[in-house]
């Protein structure tokens, strides 16, 4: 170890006058923007007019603009930030030392809050917008849960009431997560269910279906349009989602400029893209003004594989196709995933503008099977001492990968990757891994081609 490198501490702290006062709006800087979301009857894009309908009004204004580099922070977010923020940057020694490899890794450590996860970043965000518009409440969904569980916190803090609709696999697998968002006051209603009328329909066809995120949006979005004085909010995909999240990628850049370290390779995992799209925000910003080079990988599960096997076109973001198109890698909207897959990131598309760099060759994307997650995920509890969520165990996976490929090439490569979340609501996961019970379900090309034949015909997009 040479006497520059001694010098960084296993966790590299912010003041708190360095969490950012500005997000990023890394759209500002592409020079193909990410599609427009279109409104599916007319194939139109969306006016803001038709988006305040269904969104808080700030958040549509953030929604829609693709030129402003950076937007202040309120003040009253930035107090709520400092509660829970700047979150640690940590040096992995210690995984480092057991891989015997020469790579430098370090992880961004967004699990220390009650929510456990990223996405309370977000969450206050859009809760803070409504509150100022005066409204009633939000209504949203939630899979696993930690969106639910943030977006409860925020919620709580600012006094808004929250209604959410969780899906039906996740609102029996994990009664903890349920209770923690009854406990900050959401009233929270299995997906799909027999209080709206989407709920009805998709019943109605699939009797059985434990449930999909699709379908939980559909509910959820039907229920603030008619509903006086509520909206709904989302917790991942859509851009305004990516802007909040810039924060991590901010901090993590600040805390990396201060010992003068520049990453080689940046990993993150991706569901909806929010948390990756965060993190790359800053880096990705230097690559497309040609200032400096970064490998990014994104990683997803091979049971969703968004990136890796689906195709890029206007999709519906929701099972019930009540929701704008929006263009990205999509499965097709229609894409369930089996019910054995346990560890998140089930959404059948992704954000807009991680798929526009996507195709514009600026970033990679790599599947990796669920029970060589969960492998990682206890190597690295064991190692690193926290209890990773099986989400952030698909950007641990490819970090380790990536970093014994160091090894094997000699190369002191150094390695950044998001480790988003505590997996404490998971352990139902852990129990199955275990036990050797998991398993890997892999969609055939047979599977994927029916989801994607669901592609919407609108006019001037897909044909
Ligand atoms: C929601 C979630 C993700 C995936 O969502 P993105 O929008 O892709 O970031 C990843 N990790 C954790 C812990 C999450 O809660």
């Amino acid at each position: 170890m040479s006497n520059t490198e001694k010098k960084i501490p296993y966790k590299i702290y912010l003041s708190e006058n360095d969490i950012p006062k500005k997000w990023y709006n890394l759209r500002a800087d592409m020079k193909n923007k990410p599609a427009p979301l279109l409104n599916p009857g007319t194939g139109k894009p969306l006016t803001a007019e038709e988006m305040s309908g269904i969104f808080c009004e700030e958040l549509v204004a953030q929604e829609l603009d693709d030129k402003t580099p950076y937007i202040d922070i309120p003040q009253e977010i930035q107090d709520f930030y400092k509660m829970y923020r700047p979150a640690p940057l940590v040096r992995a020694y210690c995984l480092e030392k057991a891989l015997g490899t020469p790579a430098k890794i370090y992880y961004k450590f967004e699990g220390n809050n009650t929510s456990g996860s990223h996405k309370l970043n977000s969450a206050i965000a859009q809760a803070y917008y409504a509150k100022k518009q005066g409204l009633k409440g939000v209504t949203t969904e939630t899979g696993a849960g930690q969106w639910g569980t943030a977006l409860s916190m925020a919620c709580a803090y600012l006094g808004l009431d929250l209604k959410v609709f969780m899906v039906k696999v996740s609102y029996e697998q994990k009664p903890f997560r349920r209770e923690v968002m009854r406990t900050y006051g959401a009233e929270v209603t299995p997906s799909p269910s027999m209080t709206t009328e989407v709920g009805k329909k998709i019943l109605a066809e699939h009797p059985n279906t434990t449930g999909s995120l699709g379908c939980a949006i559909s509910e959820a979005v039907e229920v603030a349009v008619t509903n006086e004085g509520y909206r709904y909010v989302l917790g991942s995909v859509l851009n305004q989602v990516l802007l909040h999240q810039s924060v991590i990628g901010l901090e993590t850049k600040a805390a990396l400029d201060k010992y003068g370290v520049k990453p080689d390779i940046i990993i993150g995992c991706a569901g909806g893209g929010s948390n990756l799209g965060g993190l790359i925000a800053p880096f990705m910003g230097e690559k497309l003004r040609g200032e400096a080079d970064y490998r990014i990988i994104a990683v997803e599960p091979a049971s969703c594989p968004s990136f890796t096997r689906g195709v890029y076109a206007y999709d519906f973001c929701d099972t019930g196709m009540i929701c704008p198109l929006a263009k990205m890698y999509t499965l097709g909207s229609g894409f369930i995933p089996s019910a054995n897959h346990a560890g998140g990131l089930r959404f059948h598309g992704m954000s807009t503008t991680l798929s526009q760099l996507y195709d514009d060759g600026l970033m990679e994307a790599v599947a990796v099977e669920q029970t060589d997650v969960f492998e990682a995920a206890e190597k690295f509890a064991r190692i690193e001492g926290i209890l990773p969520a099986p989400e952030s165990s698909h950007a641990i996976k490819v970090a380790m990968d990536e970093a014994l490929k160091c090894k094997e090439t000699g190369e002191e490569k150094t390695i950044v990757f998001g480790l988003t979340g505590t997996g404490y609501f998971d352990m139902v996961a852990y129990e199955k891994f275990n036990d050797g019970e998991m398993t890997d379900y892999i969609p055939t090309d047979e599977d994927l081609a029916k989801s994607i034949a669901t592609l919407p015909k609108v006019p001037g997009t897909n044909d």
